[in-house]
């Protein structure tokens, strides 16, 4: 298995080489020359698998030849024990009383209690892995509005040949996203508060990564989610979900709530690696630049509203260019020239035979910060369901559809309790807090503060990869 830059300008490269690189050098993003194929009488044997050995089925392909399936069968083993249900990504159905045959994919049993763990798990892990076996070591940076943040840091603390280092606006992440990064006691882990906004964050970890110079010396390294394996990751509990729900040969829809794409385009794969897909949902938040773009045929960046699903608050949804590559038919000459133009002019007009396939493909809907407040409500009242502000986008968008021929599964991003002031301005109720959410409060915290300031992040990225 080879992979190719969607910017057709870099060497194709092998899976762990993927892994490490994060961005292609000619800043395009990494995705399989060609897609294995999967059979119906695998998806068969799905019914009687593990998620882990599903995972290990799946992934197997993808990552050859540079891993073999036994050690990723370990790794696998592992990142999913850290999960807190025995079945890893339960589905189960929403509405148990109606005929609407929603169904909710709950992705959130991982340490942190969002889905980034399911992707993050493995990622620390194959980093490690493949670390070891360069005798090297990295310097991972990185920017997080939240989940991310967390979800890294479980990911990666006490490994070895690991640092990281994880920059947060100061004051402008939640009460428990927060606590869940700064009171990780590991030695490799540093938090690292910005007085500024997430974009000043992001601007910084993007700036020190332009200063070619300074990342090859201190070896910096990314997990964000342009990482192809965070996709590919992703790709494991569609399978799990439809062998759960359909036979073999008949399709299930998925309705996904998203920011950057990663993992409804992971669906897309799944898709094409051969899983009947009925009706693939794209489910927005007020800022609805892919709704928008799919209604409309204009890709238009409009200023970022913050909403109650703040992980979903994004205009520029970076593994779309992944999308647009596969249905220009690998075009990268012209994607490259598309993706500087949206850059610049902050707009770009789909061509008509791209649009006609995202629309065969994909549905898309928004849900507004009101809407997403009434489905919360709603399902509480009816339900005494407890839905978190991003799930609960994906739950609005899929009723709004209307009837559903095939079993819809909506992705649950999170567990309620880390979106709880949401939740309980919703519901009028306070959800319950898992023993390991409630036990960060008081915990000791670590974190240093900086400003907005290029040469004191350099100084202090400096300091930890020494
Ligand atoms: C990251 C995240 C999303 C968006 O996922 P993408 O892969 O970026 O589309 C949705 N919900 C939650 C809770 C998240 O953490």
């Amino acid at each position: 298995m080879k992979y190719e830059s969607t910017r057709g300008k870099a060497p194709l490269l092998e899976f762990s080489d993927v892994l490490l690189a994060g961005l292609a050098s000619d800043g395009g993003l990494y995705v399989p020359t060609e897609f294995p194929k999967l059979t119906p009488a695998d998806l068969k044997s799905f019914r009687q698998m593990s998620y882990s050995e599903i995972a290990t089925r799946v992934l197997t392909p993808l990552v050859s030849p540079s891993i073999d399936s036994d050690d990723l069968g370990n790794m696998v083993e592992e990142s999913y024990a850290t999960f807190r249900h025995h079945e890893v990504v339960p589905v189960r159905p929403l509405t148990a009383e109606s005929n609407d045959n929603l169904f909710l994919v709950e992705l959130f049993w991982g340490p942190t209690f969002s889905f980034k763990d399911v992707a993050l798990q493995l990622l620390g892990r194959l980093f490690e892995y493949e670390l070891s076996r360069r005798d090297t070591n990295v310097t991972i940076v990185g920017a997080t509005s939240g989940d991310t943040g967390s979800a890294a840091i479980e990911a990666c603390r006490d490994r070895d040949g690991i640092n990281l280092i994880m920059l947060h606006p100061r004051g402008r992440v939640s009460e428990v996203q927060r606590q869940q990064m700064t009171t990780v006691a590991s030695a490799n882990i540093h938090n690292v508060a910005i007085d500024g906004t997430f974009d000043d964050c992001q601007d910084l970890v993007k700036a020190l990564f332009a200063d070619t110079k300074f990342r090859d010396t201190h070896r910096l390294g990314a997990v964000n989610s342009i990482n192809w394996a965070r996709v590919a990751a992703q790709t494991v509990y569609y399978f799990t979900t439809a062998s759960k729900l359909v036979g073999p040969n008949d399709p299930v829809s998925f309705c996904v709530p998203t920011g950057n794409f990663g993992n409804i385009f992971a669906g897309y794969i799944a898709g094409q690696m051969g899983l009947p897909l009925d009706r693939l949902v794209i489910a927005s938040n007020h800022n609805d630049i892919l709704t928008r773009a799919y209604l409309s045929g204009i890709m238009e960046i409009r200023e970022v509203q913050p909403s109650t699903s703040p992980a979903m608050d994004i205009q520029v949804s970076s593994n779309f260019e992944r999308l647009l590559f596969e249905l220009g038919g690998k075009d990268s000459a012209w994607l490259s020239e598309a993706m500087l133009q949206f850059r610049s002019e902050g707009v770009l007009a789909l061509p008509a035979n791209i649009l006609e396939r995202l629309r065969i493909s994909f549905e898309a809907g928004a849900a507004t910060n009101q809407q997403v407040a009434e489905t919360i409500g709603e399902l509480h009242a009816t339900q005494q369901e407890f839905l978190d502000p991003h799930t609960a986008v994906g739950v609005n968008v899929a009723r709004h559809l209307g009837s559903h021929n095939s079993p819809m599964a909506v992705m649950a991003t999170a567990h309620p309790a880390k979106f709880e002031a949401a939740v309980a301005d919703a519901t009028g109720m306070i959800p319950s807090k898992p023993e390991e959410i409630a036990a960060l409060a008081g915990k000791p915290e670590r974190c240093t503060h900086l400003a907005v300031d290029i040469n004191a992040v350099k100084e202090f990225v400096s300091l930890v990869s020494r």
